[in-house]
């Protein structure tokens, strides 16, 4: 492609939308282009890049067994109401009705379309196992759209789908699409850790989570260095060693304290360690007022609170004034465990049980009360583990201390068992001649966020540093100065040669400064670079790499294709 001719539209300055590197590296490089929050055209450098990740994806799940089918973007409302979904999958549902007035949804994923369509068709235990996949456009109306194709309201995903005949056939059918995850994400040259995830609205029991490490991703991952236990903060299980305790339960006693509402404040007014304190934290579900005590120096886990209530994370919000003044008679700031309304619930972290003589908010303004007790002063409903994982907790595997890290999630699979099969009676006939449920998997990869995640991994202060196989172009030829005939003739012969070869080559013949030229070759991150320049008569050119680019060297042009032959051979790739 000459680039006189080409749209790239790139950018001298940092757009002030953008607020991680890949989201600005993508705007500034023309590859992409924001049409309103969170939905993006991609221009043809970067749906170029789109494309080369696609095909990774679908090389890996072909060779898998999965089968390639393209479904609608348009699904009717009954699907959703079949599985239970169409209210609980929350306010990211994009609902749209027709000239009828009857009900759709633009799917945000395929679970229901996907059982639905094979259930007429697939009759019997000999038709399976089946694992269907798509890439295609998804739809989520994101509360908070940002970081350009990481977090978008559409966005490109692969899914696919698995139907066993039981649930060890499935685990095979899930180990499956592990190891097709593991090429993938090998073959993008991604930094990856598989951990383990919270099933959330696919529902199901088991999912992981296939995590491109960086710090600008928005999931945290809780992990052990000394074993292979990973999980994010939503799923990481919690254990940790409360600080010794007093054996003799002090009587109880009401204080005075005025306006302390934080704990820090209380720290100070008590001079007593923070984990001495049991905080409360309450919630508004569905205008019923949850109060949850948990650890004072530990964070609350919303999604294990949701799991414990059994309810969707949109479901759950945090009480306004008003809530808590109903069911504690008191301020907000001074909420604790004794003597709330009939009506609210009171739901314990485990490790309160076992903690002495707590100091807790009185449900009375200005008050606070201390050497409280479970059991003796108040009791709840008793949940094992609500609490959020940070860095120092024991690790439920080894007993040793784990890590934390920031990653993006490129990658989800999900053993859903027969969630979806039993709601929409998507049956098979055994070999007993009986009607079973079909059991299922699902597993996606954002293909978009992936492109996303090379970027956040691959670039430097310059720009891009693709890799070679995702590379929108593998070698740029740049002229120096495109009025000089010798300079034209040659970069022309080179660029004419390695197309010929099968390479993918950008020409930069456009009628501009040198420098502007080279930032623009650092900015789009093509892998090879050749310039030719002042010695073109004597046909020598300079050669370099946008992995090096201080290490120059001026080759003959015929030389050229040997060079590159080298850099492919390097990456394990052919072109
Ligand atoms: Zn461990």
């Amino acid at each position: 492609m000459k680039m006189s001719k080409m749209y790239m539209p790139t950018l001298k300055e940092d757009p002030s939308e953008a607020e991680i590197s890949s989201h600005r590296l993508l705007l500034r490089a023309g590859m992409i282009r924001r049409l309103v929050s969170g939905v993006y055209s991609y221009l043809p450098l970067g749906y170029r890049v789109v494309r080369k990740v696609e095909q990774i994806v679908r090389e890996e799940m072909d060779r898998s067994g999965s089968q390639e089918l393209l479904m609608s973007a348009i699904q009717p409302k009954e699907l959703w109401e079949a599985s239970g979904r169409w209210d609980n999958f929350g306010p990211e549902m994009w609902k749209l009705k027709d000239r009828n007035s009857r009900e759709f949804c633009l799917g945000p994923t395929h679970e229901e379309y996907f059982t639905n369509l094979i259930k007429d068709e697939i009759k019997s235990y000999k038709q399976l196992p089946l694992n269907l996949y798509q890439i295609q456009t998804k739809y989520r109306d994101e509360k908070r759209p940002r970081f350009g194709l990481m977090r978008g309201r559409e966005f490109i995903m692969k899914d696919a789908y698995s139907f066993d005949t039981d649930h060890e056939n499935m685990v095979k059918a899930y180990e499956n699409m592990w190891d097709a995850y593991d090429r993938i994400f090998t073959r993008l040259k991604l930094k990856y850790k598989v951990v383990q995830g919270d099933t959330g609205a696919m529902g199901g029991k088991v999912s992981h989570e296939f995590m491109a490490m960086s710090e600008a991703g928005e999931g945290l991952v809780a992990y052990c260095d000394h074993c292979d236990y990973a999980a994010t903060d939503e799923k990481a299980k919690v254990i940790y060693e409360i600080s010794e305790q007093s054996t003799e339960e002090l009587s109880k006693e009401k204080v005075y304290t005025p306006n302390l509402k934080t704990i820090d404040e209380l720290v100070d007014f008590f001079k007593i360690d923070k984990s001495n304190f049991a905080k409360a934290v309450v919630y508004d579900v569905n205008g019923k007022g949850i109060v949850v005590i948990i650890p004072g120096d530990r964070e609350l886990n919303e999604t294990k609170l949701c799991n414990y209530l059994g309810i969707a994370d949109h479901e759950i919000q945090m009480a306004d004034e008003e809530l808590i003044l109903n069911i504690t008679k008191a301020n907000k700031g001074f909420t604790g465990p004794i003597g709330l309304a009939e009506d609210a619930r009171l739901i314990v972290d485990s490790r309160i049980t076992k903690m002495k003589n707590l100091v807790v908010g009185g449900n009375e303004t200005d008050y606070h009360i201390k050497n409280v007790n479970y059991g003796r002063d108040f009791e709840g409903e008793v949940v094992e583990d609500l609490l959020l994982v940070r860095e120092g907790d024991i690790c439920p595997k080894c007993g040793e201390k784990m890590e934390m890290a920031r990653g993006i999630e490129v990658g989800n699979i999900f053993q859903l068992g027969t969630k979806y099969s039993e709601s929409l009676k998507a049956k098979f006939l055994d070999e007993d001649g009986k009607e079973q449920p079909f059991v299922m998997g699902s597993y996606g990869i954002g293909i978009t966020r992936t492109v996303a995640a090379i970027i956040e991994q691959y670039h430097d202060e310059n720009g891009i540093i693709w890799p070679l196989n995702t590379a929108p172009y593998h070698v740029i030829v740049t002229v120096i100065n495109t009025k000089n005939e010798d300079q034209m003739n040659l970069a022309e012969k080179l660029y004419e040669e390695l197309i010929s070869t099968g390479l993918e080559v950008l020409l930069d013949d456009r009628n501009e400064r040198a420098g502007v030229k080279f930032n623009d070759r650092d900015l789009i991150g093509i892998p090879i670079r050749i310039t030719v320049g002042k010695k073109a008569p004597e046909e020598i050119v300079e050669y370099s790499l946008r992995t090096s680019p201080e290490d120059r060297k001026e080759v003959g042009s015929s030389s050229i294709v040997k060079l590159i032959d080298e850099e492919f051979k390097k990456a394990g790739l052919n072109y």
